[in-house]
């Protein structure tokens, strides 16, 4: 068991750690509160590679191996989550759903354009009435031909509005089917951007599908795995907004460790009172549990292991943390922690979707619950939690 980090993945957690220090942190308080991501911001994460990350050099992207994911990830998170999770949709939802079930021409067509940020990915799964059910989606696919009809609408759609390729859950004649939908393809309409509690700077948006016409070949996967593509996007992503997690409690324990030093009552600065120093303490204790769960998830991906029960795991315990130690840290800043002038009130409102986003932190519990009881010879299934 090894549990260094080797000396080219440190050397990447210096380079995006210094990129967020350096490009993205002055500026994430403000684009918050105008709620949008400046379009060179983007530019310069997909300049130093990061809209490639994960994928190979064949495809023009940085090949990274998701420990190296991973670790951009959680570093733009301590930044600005809302850029961290855009750069992850893109990522681990679009991407690498290619790369998993592409074939070669899918690959070819898409993936140096990923890669490139010449197109964003969004996946476009969630429903009006399909959210944690994601077997009971109401868009359908008609096969017409060499043609496949699109109709349906889809919900708070990560990227929407940045969009270049989405990738559509629709049920077909044999099951659900996974679609490679390009922006401009007629019938699909990019709509209403939803306000949020947090990750302001990120784009949620509606879709519309309404005839929307794609050839047959733009599936990804067979007819009917659509369901395997989707689950094997949740369990990516689980892994990278995990690590969101883990970038937002380690900055938040970092800021509120400081300003335990500067902030002095009763004529001493707190962080010399039990009671912050215990905040403290705590705090860095789930946050170093949560970096090591997020590590080894993304070594066993790597390792071509199963890695769905370790997803679930981190993406719940993630979840947990980086709302417990926002929430906390944002105490030990007082009345400060609450003003939008200081970050922590950003960070504590971007944790609160991680029990959401990717799959509510319910349905992980199931999964994990699933997997324990069956090893007791108990199947449940999700209508019986
Ligand atoms: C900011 C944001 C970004 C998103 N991005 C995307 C995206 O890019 N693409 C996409 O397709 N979707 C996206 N979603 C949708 C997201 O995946 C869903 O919100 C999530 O799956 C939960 O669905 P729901 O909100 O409809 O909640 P519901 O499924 O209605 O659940 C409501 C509550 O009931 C609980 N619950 C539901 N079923 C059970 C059960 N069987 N047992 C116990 N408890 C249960 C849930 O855990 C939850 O607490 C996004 C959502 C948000 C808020």
């Amino acid at each position: 068991m090894d549990f260094a980090l080797s000396e080219e993945q440190r050397m990447f957690r210096d380079m995006f750690r210094n990129f967020a220090a350096k490009e993205v942190a002055p500026r994430a308080d403000e684009i918050d509160h105008a709620e949008t991501l400046p379009k060179e911001i983007l530019r310069k994460a997909t300049d130093q590679g990061f809209l490639g990350a994960t994928i190979p050099e064949d495809y023009y992207g940085a090949a990274l191996d998701n420990i190296s994911y991973a670790l951009l990830i959680e570093n733009l998170a301590t930044a600005c989550a809302s850029l961290a999770v855009t750069v992850a949709a893109h990522v681990s939802q679009v991407a690498m759903s290619i790369l998993d079930f592409g074939t070669d021409a899918q690959k070819e067509e898409w993936l140096p354009a990923l890669a490139g940020g010449e197109a964003i990915g969004a996946l476009a799964l969630s429903e009006p009435d399909a959210g944690s059910d994601m077997l009971g989606l109401e868009t359908r696919a008609r096969y017409e031909g060499d043609e496949v009809v699109l109709n349906g609408v889809k919900t708070w759609v990560t990227n929407g509005e940045l969009a270049g390729l989405f990738l559509v859950f629709a049920q077909g004649p044999q099951g659900m089917d996974a679609y490679l939908v390009p922006r401009d393809t007629p019938g699909l309409t990019v709509g209403y951007r939803e306000p949020t509690l947090g990750l302001r700077s990120a784009f949620f948006n509606t879709v519309y599908l309404e005839d929307c016409r794609v050839p047959q070949s733009y599936r990804l996967g067979g007819p009917g795995q659509g369901a395997s593509v989707a689950e094997r996007a949740v369990d990516r992503m689980a892994v990278a907004l995990a690590a969101v997690g883990l970038g937002l409690a380690e900055s938040s324990v970092d800021v509120a460790a400081q300003y335990s030093t500067e902030r002095v009552q009763f004529g001493v600065p707190i962080g010399k009172k039990q009671a912050i120093q215990n905040y403290i303490a705590n705090a860095y204790i789930e946050t170093e549990a949560l970096r090591y769960l997020v590590y080894r998830a993304a070594w066993l991906i790597d390792q071509g292991e199963d890695f769905s029960v370790d997803a679930s795991v981190v993406k719940a315990f993630g979840a947990r943390t980086a709302r417990s130690v926002t929430n906390r840290m944002l105490q030990v800043l007082g009345g400060y922690g609450f003003m939008e002038d200081y970050p922590m009130a950003r960070k504590y409102r971007d944790a609160r979707i991680l029990g959401i986003i990717g799959g509510p932190t319910e349905v992980h519990d199931f999964r994990v619950a699933r997997y324990i009881l069956a090893q007791k010879d108990l199947e449940i299934v999700p209508q019986h939690q």
